[in-house]
């Protein structure tokens, strides 16, 4: 359960014997074919899988002319992997179903889940209410306010969503609320983690179940241009998304693999980049880089996309970064929101708030790269969740949105 000197297994003493558990479980899970064929079946019918691999020929173009005007030769084409098109708007499905699957195999009946911009505590009530589960979904109180849409649509889904009023009342305490309450209930209780984070098995199996997105992009991308793309791109919160399309890739040399973290406000000023800005240390069971104060107190993460504001990253991502494998760059708020705008003009695709961070450093290193090199983005979620949000930036009220 290490990566380098990341990941591990930083947990309460009553927590072992349920870690060790769930991970035989999911050790067996992974080498049966019944189990892979299940998740499979849902990923088709329910999810909607496979997602295109769509070529952005209008983008592509675009980023041509700009950079003929300013006597660069260049500009890569662009291809969209689109998670967006996904049941519930975004990648985190994939993983939920999967966890979900072995919540059942293990005979649990209670599932619990903390969110901080609920798009997990959705994922969750919505896989729940597919396989008549009991869900309960840890919020910080503050971001029950922050989400109403999300709790509402929790609520509508049959979940129980619970206000955390401790700390800072954000996702850090939601997290440590969620493990508090797997302590207290051993016997029948499932925590599903929405992103590449947390004790080891987490890191890895959540990976395991986000493979899917570079798999496919693999085969769909040899059967569109008979070869492998040059270069990835994907955003990050947690990573689950770019763990997801990168994996796959990484023993491909020729493969150029790039991260972009939520700069905020500026790397100088308040942001969610916490490779960029942070430094090792422990949360949420795993050893990582975090955002943190001189004290090593945890630091509430900004950024415009609620979804990127996680202070820390999965374990897996700072042995990447060490090891020189993927780059890691960032996008502040500004960045992504130009990005948002124009990738909805050009390409008729309204993209989360998310992954226009990493539109927006393939906006600038797709110039710099030549005409037959293959860029893959993942779109990892859909935009309509971000229109009130847009709008507030660009100076209009949503109100009766919201
Ligand atoms: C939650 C979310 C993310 C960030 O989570 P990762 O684990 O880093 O993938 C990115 N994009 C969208 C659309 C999300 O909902």
């Amino acid at each position: 359960g290490r990566f380098g000197l990341f990941g591990g297994r930083f947990v309460a003493e009553t927590l072992m014997p349920l870690i060790l558990d769930l991970e035989a479980h999911y050790e067996a899970a992974k080498t049966d074919p019944a189990f892979k064929a299940e998740f499979d079946n849902l990923l088709t019918h329910y999810v909607g899988r496979p997602s295109p691999l769509y070529y952005a020929e209008r983008l592509t173009e675009h980023l041509r002319g700009e950079a003929t005007k300013v006597g660069k030769p260049g500009g890569a084409k662009i291809y969209f992997k689109r998670e967006e098109l996904n049941h519930t708007g975004a990648h985190k499905i994939n993983n939920v179903i999967g966890q979900i699957l072995l919540a059942r195999r293990m005979g649990k009946t209670r599932i619990i889940a903390e969110t901080g911009a609920g798009q997990h505590g959705v994922a969750t009530a919505t896989a729940c209410a597919r396989f008549g589960l009991e869900c309960i979904v840890y919020m910080g109180a503050v971001d029950v306010e922050r989400q109403k849409p999300n709790v509402y649509r929790m609520n509508m889904l049959g979940a129980t969503v619970v206000a955390v009023q401790s700390g800072a009342r954000t996702l850090k305490d939601a997290m440590n609320e969620a493990l508090r309450d797997w302590v207290a209930h051993v016997d029948d209780t499932f925590y599903c983690i929405g992103t590449a984070a947390g004790p080891h098995p987490y890191p890895a199996m959540v990976r395991d179940f986000q493979c899917v997105i570079g798999d496919e992009t693999k085969v769909q991308m040899q059967k569109a241009e008979g070869r492998l793309p040059d270069s990835i791109f994907a955003c990050i919160g947690g990573g689950s998304n770019a763990i997801g399309i990168m994996h796959p890739f990484l023993d491909d040399p020729s493969v150029e693999i790039f991260g972009v973290e939520a700069a905020g406000f500026g790397l100088d000023k308040k942001h969610a980049a916490s490779l960029a800005g942070g430094r090792p240390g422990v949360l949420h069971g795993n050893r990582t880089y975090l955002l943190m104060d001189k004290e090593g107190q945890i630091e509430e993460g900004h950024s415009i996309s609620a979804g990127l504001d996680y202070p820390g990253i999965g374990p897996e991502h700072s042995w990447l970064r060490d090891s020189g494998r993927v780059t890691y760059l960032s996008a502040t708020d500004v960045e992504a929101l130009e990005a948002f705008h124009r990738c909805a003009k050009l390409e008729g695709i309204i993209p989360a708030l998310e992954p226009a961070h990493a539109l927006a450093r393939v906006f600038d290193v797709a110039q710099d790269r030549p005409r037959d090199h293959l860029m893959v983005v993942n779109i990892s979620g859909r935009g309509d969740k971000d229109l009130a949000t847009v709008a507030q930036y660009d100076g209009e009220a949503l109100d009766d949105m919201t």
